[in-house]
């Protein structure tokens, strides 16, 4: 909504056809039809048929709060937006999703455990000043580019569905800059994997896994289907063996031994979840837990896969060592690297790729540009290893530069090109808080040191689950959710999982 209000502040603006429009959603249609109502310069008097186009937010003037626009709406630029003051800062967030998704739960709404709605969290009520303050906007719209010298940041909208002869761009210019942009899955370069893989990052990921694996378990089930098909359309296989790949495995076997083997009796025998992976699993924890994490899998009727993926097909993955394993479910969970905007923007880069910065997460040779999460790592002068995808140091730094960012605005600088004398004081330190995966069926590891050879807790069975799902239930960032969650825990477990296709 926020995307259409105040659009005097927009400087130039031409209207397609309204019978183009007719054809669109109709929150956009009306909202054009009420944008018409503002002064706006048509770029082309020509009626009709030409591409909506905006020129987007200008700098901001002396009487109004200066700008932070914030790229992204992932655990970084969420918790970044939940610590800006709004009385000292308008916020403008640019994002093709208008919510934060709660990752650590989200393998477990692919199998029903959880609603789609109890990991996704609106940005509006993360910072509620995105939806009250007259200058601050939430932009359902991709980056493409940025402009660091001039202060601006190119856009394009998200229209989905909407028929466009042309993408709706536009520009905003900042004061502030914070790049959350978040990583992409890696799928070294093998082929088929984009075409034929389903990652797990998104809620709509989510959606289609659970779609997929209830229509392969009904398909199973179809007279005349072949026993040979029938155990390849049930065969789930998950590659990659971190945290997020034995979640999923973990939860889909849970699913399995409670809710199909009553459900689906027919195909019971047929389904299986095999576990693929090039090295060890869970190598972040050290061997007592992850020779726990292989027995408690294997009991639940994981196979565990040493293997190189070499070429995916549309019904088979191979092997590097030539075996084929033919799937109807295909789940690729191998990790992250940097996404083609991170790529493509002319800034300074980190090992790796990602976008550099300093201690105090700026990025050197520019003004006013910062980055957190995914995206970022530490520029080699620093002498700083890249800290790990991880929410918790995406949150934390999120959570850092908001106060950082705070600071900057009450000592005046928060402006354009106008903190340069400013004190920034402590630089950004993390310090790594431990780690949990949960393995289904009521287990989990829990390991809650600094890293696997150092001294502290580390535990693995029931206690580590009911710690894991205590600690998450306290982590999910609105009440509304925790509610959520805690009931659809509750109604999972006294009468299964949700099975309805829909
Ligand atoms: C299934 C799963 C489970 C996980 N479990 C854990 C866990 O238990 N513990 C833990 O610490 N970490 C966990 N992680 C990792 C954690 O989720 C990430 O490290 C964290 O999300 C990083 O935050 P971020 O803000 O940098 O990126 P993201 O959360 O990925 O957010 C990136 C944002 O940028 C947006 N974006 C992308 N491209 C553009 C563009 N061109 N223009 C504008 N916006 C764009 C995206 O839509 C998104 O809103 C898990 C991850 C997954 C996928």
């Amino acid at each position: 909504m926020a995307f259409f209000r105040n659009l005097s502040k927009f400087s130039a603006i031409k209207a397609s056809s309204s019978s183009r429009l007719r054809k669109t959603d109709p929150f956009l249609l009306s909202s054009f039809t009420w944008l018409s109502h503002f002064s706006t310069k048509l770029s082309d008097e020509t009626p009709s048929l030409k591409p909506v186009r905006y020129s987007g937010l200008d700098p901001t003037k002396s009487h109004e709060k200066p700008r932070v626009v914030v790229l992204g709406s992932g655990w970084a630029g969420c918790r970044l937006m939940k610590g800006l003051d709004p009385k000292i800062y308008d916020i403008v967030c640019v994002s093709p999703r208008n919510h934060m998704v709660f990752t650590p739960l989200l393998a477990s709404t692919c199998v029903g455990t959880l609603e789609f709605r109890s990991v996704a969290e609106p940005i509006a009520r993360i910072q509620p000043a995105i939806s009250r303050e007259p200058g601050s906007y939430f932009f359902l719209a991709n980056c493409t580019g940025i402009d660091a010298k001039k202060h601006v940041v190119h856009c394009e909208a998200v229209t989905d569905e909407i028929q466009t002869p042309d993408p709706w761009r536009f520009s905003i210019t900042y004061d502030k800059l914070v790049i959350a942009l978040g990583a992409q899955p890696s799928t070294f370069g093998i082929q088929g994997v984009n075409e034929h893989a389903i990652f797990l990052r998104e809620v709509n990921h989510a959606q289609e896994i659970r779609r997929k694996l209830l229509l392969n378990l009904m398909l199973s089930d179809v007279p005349g289907v072949s026993q040979e098909e029938k155990g390849r359309l049930l065969h789930c296989v998950v590659v990659g063996g971190g945290p997020t790949g034995v979640e999923f495995s973990g939860e889909l076997s849970d699913f399995i031994m409670r809710d199909v083997r009553q459900r689906y009796s027919h195909v019971k025998d047929y389904i299986h979840v095999t576990l693929i992976e090039a090295n060890e699993i869970l190598s972040s924890f050290d061997d007592r837990l992850r020779r726990y994490a292989v027995k408690q899998l294997t009991k639940s009727g994981v196979r565990l896969v040493r293997g190189v993926v070499k070429d995916v097909k549309a019904d088979k993955i191979i092997l590097d060592n030539g075996t084929e394993v033919p799937y109807g479910l295909l789940v690729w969970s191998t990790g992250v690297g940097p996404s083609p905007i991170i790529q493509s923007l002319d800034l300074p880069k980190a090992p790796g790729g990602r976008i550099g910065v300093d201690e105090w997460l700026r990025v050197p040779s520019v003004q006013d540009v910062f980055s957190i999460g995914d995206c970022s790592g530490y520029v080699e002068s620093t002498g700083k290893p890249t800290l790990p995808a991880l929410a918790q140091v995406a949150e934390r730094q999120g959570k850092y530069l908001a106060k950082l960012l705070n600071k900057i605005g009450e000592a005046g600088g928060g402006r354009a090109d106008s903190a340069k004398d400013i004190e920034f004081g402590e630089p950004f330190v993390y310090r790594h808080l431990g780690s949990m995966a949960t393995l289904g069926r009521f287990r989990a590891l829990v390991d809650l040191r600094e890293d696997k050879d150092a001294k502290g807790i580390s535990l693995a069975g029931f206690v580590s689950w009911f710690i894991w799902r205590s600690a998450y239930l306290t982590r999910v960032v609105s009440w509304r959710n925790r509610f959520y969650v805690a009931i659809n825990w509750a109604t999972t477990f006294v009468f299964g999982r949700d099975i309805s296709r829909i």
